[in-house]
């Protein structure tokens, strides 16, 4: 088991070095979006080598194809048991005229870190590095591995490649991933699981031109109208409920314990209206409000173009029309078949338009009982003197279920950031408390894994 008090000294002993360390990071402006930072991004995968060498770990770089992936760690004993701390190094871009300070230039305000990517994943990935080194420090029967990837804010295309280099990339017993954000400060939220994407465009054309409705309205279909009927025919636009045949099937409703978990989370709607700025929502009840945002799928329209949108009324026919529509899908729910029920929907409303599949994301799964479950849960207890609500995300990240798919491991969450951290936002930001505690919890879950073996 761990000894606190080694602990304590130990947490205490780092910090300027850990402050040290994610200033260093945080001034890399790792931008993986940006082309011309290409540069950038090797010197952050240099940077993060190093580091790991200078913990004392292993580490190298593995190449994907795109920007490369840092594998890095511990390797103690084959018969110990394998995890593997997941972070990324990559960060959004930082252009909002909202910052206050310059986003690649780290401040330290006691304790208070800001920066692009402070908590975004750069503060979480060095806190479990350094609850990994204490773990090591003390002799644990563990091997910890850190695989730090430089792609995730365009969606981990290369993350697939880099993984089957099994040399550089061995497959673990269990996984955690750590770049996730809690509900609320002071209640600890982990979620198990994150639903999946589908996106589609919806064409319709029914003529070469505009045509005046004066002279054609009447005899003239009209594509936008048409394409409404649509929209009207998978979803209601009221309650939200998709009316696809089919679309449901496989959804399967969260149980009163989930939603019991969901409202622990500190969830609440006012707040949650208010971070949005929503002045109304389809309910107002929270366990209801999570259930939808967690827990259901969606039909979203994102855009309607075709026709006029000047000042005025312009009295024109479009000859064309383009809908951009979504569904966030579920557990049990795929991409694949949800497709292929909406187009055998849509061809039966109105068989002229064309639908075309514009990217996918399987939903995610992850463990809400067990061993691993319990184990996460005592160590959150640990790090931050609570047990955690077990929640779900709305998003999606790719690599979760890419690691799933190619590694069949338990996968679990540990993040360390808070919604006023300023996650994907302006004046981002990390603070000691989070780092601390992180270090505390990580070292405390890595013993509870050396404790439950190689099972
Ligand atoms: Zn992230």
């Amino acid at each position: 088991m761990v000894n606190v008090q080694q602990l304590e000294a130990f947490i205490k002993g780092v910090r300027s070095r850990f402050e040290d360390m994610l200033g260093q990071m945080v001034e890399v402006p790792s931008i993986s979006m940006d082309p011309s930072r290409a540069a950038d991004m090797r010197r952050m995968a240099d940077l993060a080598v190093q580091y790991l060498n200078e913990m004392g770990a292993d580490a190298q770089i593995v190449e994907t194809g795109g920007y490369p992936i840092v594998s890095g760690g511990w390797t103690t004993d084959a018969q110990h048991p394998t995890v593997t701390i997941y972070n990324h190094m990559d960060v959004q871009p930082a252009q909002e005229p909202e910052w206050i300070q310059e986003p690649f230039a780290f401040k330290n305000e006691n304790g208070m870190y800001r920066g692009r990517g402070a908590t975004d994943d750069k503060g979480p990935a060095l806190s479990a590095l350094f609850g990994a080194r204490f773990a090591i420090e003390q002799g644990l029967p563990i091997n910890i591995r850190f695989l730090w990837e430089l792609e995730e804010e365009i969606g981990s295309p290369n993350f697939v490649a880099g993984l089957k280099n099994r040399t550089a990339l061995p497959r673990p017993d269990s996984v955690v991933v750590s770049d996730t954000i809690w509900i609320a400060k002071g209640r600890p939220a982990i979620p198990y699981g994150l639903r999946g994407l589908l996106g589609a465009r919806l064409t319709l054309r029914t003529g070469t031109k505009d045509a005046h409705s004066g002279l054609t309205g009447g005899a003239a279909r009209n594509p936008l109208a048409e394409l409404m009927e649509v929209v009207h025919a998978c979803v209601d636009a009221k309650s939200g409920k998709v009316k696809i045949p089919g679309f449901y099937r496989n959804v399967v409703e969260p149980t009163k314990v989930e939603i019991k978990n969901f409202l622990k989370s500190g969830f609440h709607v006012k707040r949650f209206k208010a971070a949005y700025g929503f002045q109304s929502l389809r309910t107002q009840d929270p366990a209801e409000v999570t259930s939808r945002i967690w827990a259901a799928p969606t039909f979203e329209v994102h855009g309607l173009t075709g026709g006029y949108h000047g000042l005025g009324v312009k009295t024109v026919v479009p000859g064309h029309g383009e809908l951009k529509v979504s569904m966030r899908l579920v557990p049990k729910q795929t991409p694949e078949k949800t497709f292929a029920l909406f187009k055998k929907h849509i061809a039966k409303v109105n068989p002229n338009v064309k639908v075309e599949r514009e990217g996918m994301l399987q939903p995610f799964q992850g463990l809400f009982e067990g061993p691993y479950v319990d184990a996460v849960k005592r160590a959150t207890k640990a790090g931050f003197g609570k047990e955690p609500a077990f929640v779900r995300e709305g998003g999606s990240i790719g690599a979760v279920v890419t690691m799933q798919k190619v590694w069949k491991v338990p996968i679990l969450f540990m993040g360390l950031s808070l919604p006023e951290h300023g996650y994907h936002a302006p004046n981002e930001y990390f603070d000691w408390g989070q780092a601390s505690g992180g270090m505390r919890a990580f070292a405390h879950y890595f013993a509870e894994l050396a404790r439950m073996g190689k099972g």
